[in-house]
C-alpha cells in the first residue's frame, strides 16, 4: 500500500483522529488497495466546526479582512494546487477510473481556475452599497459572509466540486469543514497540504473524510450555518429535509439524465470531441451528460448508426494510460449498478447496438464496455433514472416539437445540447428546454456562468457571480439623512 495518512486536517493542523477507524482505498482499474486515511468520526466533525466556527468569530479574523487580502491567500492556494497537480489527477484518476488525460485537464487545472476567478471577482465585488431611502433616510446594504459552511461532495470529479464550494465561500469571507466522499479521500489530503501551505489562519479550511453519517453530521450540526452539497437526488432530499427543518441555507447540485437533441439538419461529425465530451466523458459518471439521445425519425438509422460507432471506438483502458477515453467504473457497486440498468434496458425491450458486457481484456478493474441502446422508450426505466455509467439511449421523435417534449418529459433538468447546423433554430430549441444548463453543437461547464439544476437535479447555482450570492447574506443598515 503506496499512501498511508494518520493525520486530519482541523484547525490548521494535522490532528490524531478520535478513533482507530480507517477508510482503504482501492484502485478502480487493478482493484489493489492503493491507500487508508483516518475516517472522521463525529468527535471530529465537532472538532472541525468548533475550529471552523473559531475563526469565522474571530472579530479580527478571516471574515473580517479586506476582500484583497482574502484573495492573495486563495491565489497562494491555486499555486499551491498548481504544484501538486499532476499528483492530485494521478490519486483521483486512480481512485474512481477517471482518464488521466481528462483529470489532468480537470481535476488538476480546473480548480486553481475557480479558485483565481474568485479572487479576482471578489477584488471589485460591490459588498456595502448606499442608497437612498424612499421615506427620507439612508440605507446601507451590505453583503456579509454566511458564516460556516458545510461542504460536501461526491467522488466523480472530487476536487473540481470542492472548489465549486471553496472558491466562493472563501472569497465571501465564509469558513469552512469540507467532507470528501470516501471514494475519494487520497486526493483530498493533498489538498490539505495545499491549503496548509498557502497559509490560511487555522480554522479556515478543514478537510474531514467521511462517510455518509459523518455527511449527516455535518449538515444537521449546531456550527454550521449553510450547507453546500453534490451528490445524488437521493441524498439531497435528506439533506433539503435536514435544513429545512432547520431553516438553514442550502445548496444542492443533483443527478441528470439530460437530452441531446439531435437536430434533422445535424452534422455530428463537425465536433467529435464536444459529442464525447458531453455524452460519456468521465466513464459517464458526470452529472450533466447527455444520455439521452434524441434522433429525428427522417435520419434515425444514420444517427444510431453514428452513435453506435463512436461508442465502440473508444478506448477503454486503465485509467492511468493516457490513451485510455474510457475508464473502470469507480466502484464493485457501480458496476453492479450498471449492469444491473443495461439488463433492465434489455428487459425492458430497447435494442442494444453495441456494449453491454465487460470488455474482453480486462481482467481486473471495474470496466463496462461503453453502449448504446436504441429504440428507447422514454418512459422506461433507462430513459427516466441517472444510470451514471457509459450508457446512452437513443429515442425516436417526429417533430421539433416533440424532440422538446420528450427532453421536457424528465424528472431532472440539469444539462442538455442541441446540435444543428441553423445556430438561431437552436438556440430557439435550447430556450425551450426546462433545464439550468444547455450547449447548442457544444458544452462546457465555464466558471464564470452559473452551473446548476431545476426539478430533481438541484436548488440554487453555483459558480459565476450569481455562485457568490450563496455564500453571502445581506444586511440593511438604516441610518439618518
Ligand atoms: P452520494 O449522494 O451517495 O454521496 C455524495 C456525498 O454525500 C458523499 O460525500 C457522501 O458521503 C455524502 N452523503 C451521502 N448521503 C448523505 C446524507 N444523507 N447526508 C449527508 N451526506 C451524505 O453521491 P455519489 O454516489 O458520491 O455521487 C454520484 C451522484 O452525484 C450522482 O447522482 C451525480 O449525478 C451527482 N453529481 C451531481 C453533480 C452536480 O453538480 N449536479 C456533480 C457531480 C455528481
Amino acid at each position: 500500500m503506496d499512501l498511508v495518512y494518520e493525520s486530519l486536517y482541523i484547525g490548521g493542523k494535522w490532528v490524531a483522529p478520535a478513533s482507530a477507524r480507517a477508510i482503504e482505498v482501492v484502485s478502480a482499474s487493478t482493484e489493489e488497495v492503493i491507500g487508508r486515511v483516518p475516517e472522521a468520526v463525529e468527535a471530529d466533525i465537532d472538532a472541525a466546526v468548533a475550529a471552523a466556527r473559531a475563526a469565522f468569530d474571530d472579530p479580527v479574523g478571516w471574515s473580517s479582512w479586506e476582500p484583497g487580502e482574502r484573495a492573495a491567500v486563495m491565489e497562494r492556494l491555486a499555486v499551491a494546487l498548481d504544484a501538486r497537480a499532476g499528483e492530485i489527477a494521478r490519486r483521483v484518476s486512480s481512485q474512481n477510473g477517471l482518464p488521466i488525460s481528462i483529470a489532468n485537464a480537470v481535476e488538476g487545472g480546473f480548480p486553481q481556475l475557480i479558485l483565481r476567478y474568485y479572487a479576482g471577482l471578489i477584488r471589485t465585488a460591490v459588498l456595502d452599497e448606499a442608497r437612498d431611502g424612499l421615506l427620507g433616510g439612508k440605507v446601507r446594504v451590505r453583503r456579509t459572509p454566511v458564516g460556516v459552511v458545510g461542504a460536501i461532495v461526491p467522488w466523480n470529479l472530487p476536487m473540481t466540486l470542492a472548489a465549486f464550494k471553496l472558491g466562493p465561500a472563501l472569497a465571501a469571507g465564509c469558513t469552512l469543514v469540507l467532507k470528501p466522499s470516501p471514494g475519494t479521500v487520497l486526493d483530498a489530503q493533498l489538498f490539505a497540504e495545499a491549503v496548509d501551505e498557502a497559509g490560511f489562519p487555522p480554522g479556515v479550511v478543514n478537510v474531514v473524510q467521511s462517510g455518509r453519517e459523518g455527511g449527516a453530521h455535518l449538515v444537521s450540526h449546531p456550527g454550521v450555518d449553510k450547507v453546500a452539497f453534490t451528490g445524488s437526488t437521493a441524498a439531497g432530499r435528506q439533506i433539503a429535509e435536514t435544513c429545512g427543518r432547520l431553516l438553514r441555507p442550502v445548496t444542492l447540485e443533483l443527478g441528470g439524465k439530460s437530452a441531446a437533441i439531435v437536430l434533422d439538419d445535424a452534422d455530428l461529425t463537425a465536433n467529435p470531441q464536444d459529442l464525447f465530451l458531453s455524452t460519456m466523458v468521465n466513464n459517464g459518471q458526470t452529472c450533466h451528460l447527455t444520455t439521452r439521445i434524441l434522433a429525428p425519425a427522417s435520419r434515425y438509422d444514420e444517427i444510431v448508426e453514428t452513435f453506435t460507432g463512436f461508442a465502440a471506438s473508444l478506448a477503454v483502458g486503465d485509467a492511468l494510460d493516457p490513451a485510455t477515453q474510457i475508464g473502470p467504473l469507480a466502484s464493485a457497486a457501480q458496476r453492479e449498478r450498471v449492469e444491473g440498468y443495461i439488463a433492465k434496458g434489455l428487459a425492458e425491450g430497447a435494442r442494444l447496438t453495441t456494449g453491454g458486457g465487460r470488455p474482453a481484456g480486462q481482467s481486473r478493474g471495474w470496466f463496462v464496455e461503453p453502449t448504446v441502446f436504441a429504440d428507447v422508450d422514454n418512459h422506461s426505466t433507462i430513459a427516466r433514472e441517472e444510470i451514471f455509467g457509459p450508457v446512452l439511449s437513443i429515442i425516436k421523435y417526429e417533430t421539433d416539437e416533440e424532440a422538446i417534449a420528450i427532453a421536457n418529459d424528465s424528472p431532472y433538468g440539469l444539462g442538455g445540447t442541441v446540435w444543428t447546423t441553423d445556430p438561431a433554430r437552436g438556440q430557439a430549441v435550447a430556450s425551450r428546454i426546462r433545464t439550468g444548463t444547455i450547449g447548442v453543437n457544444t458544452y462546457t461547464v465555464d466558471p464564470a456562468a452559473p452551473f446548476g439544476g431545476v426539478k430533481d437535479s438541484g436548488l440554487g447555482r453555483e459558480l459565476g457571480p450569481e455562485g457568490l450570492t450563496a455564500y453571502q447574506a445581506l444586511q440593511t443598515m438604516h441610518l439618518p439623512s
